[in-house]
């Protein structure tokens, strides 16, 4: 049961919360030094940030960050690591999520077709590994 006192402190942190997300995205935007860069760091700050939400709502590891999966991306020059060819589309975990998490070790990056691939070989795959 919520009082009126946590309610008021809930809206209060949430409040600041939102304001807090545009603070820091009209900075990232600022450092991003051109709109390219800008809508990729804020693509794969989407896309870590679903993970880890997912790997918690698992209880599994969850561990990755953005610097991190930059670097694992970067390493694969941005292409599927699987085919090696096409660019990269979606981030797959090596072991299913459950068990292997959200980690540096356990993320690459996939094109659709290779993740889709991958899906049908291991069908307990999580769904978000798309
Ligand atoms: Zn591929």
């Amino acid at each position: 049961m919520t009082t009126q006192e946590d309610m008021r402190l809930l809206l209060h942190v949430a409040e600041w919360t939102v304001q807090n997300h545009r603070h820091v995205m009209s900075a990232i935007r600022e450092l991003a030094g051109s709109e390219q860069n800008y809508l990729i760091i804020a693509r794969e700050l989407d896309r870590v940030n679903a993970h880890i939400a997912r790997a918690r709502s698992l209880h599994a590891e969850a561990t990755l960050t953005l610097v991190e999966w930059l670097v694992i991306v970067d390493a694969h020059q941005w292409k599927c690591a699987y085919c090696q060819e096409k660019p990269f589309e979606v981030m797959t975990h090596r072991i299913p999520l459950q068990k292997g998490g959200t980690t540096p070790s356990n993320c690459l990056p996939a094109c659709r077709g290779c993740c889709t691939r991958r899906k049908k070989k291991s069908p307990d795959r999580a769904p978000l590994s798309d």
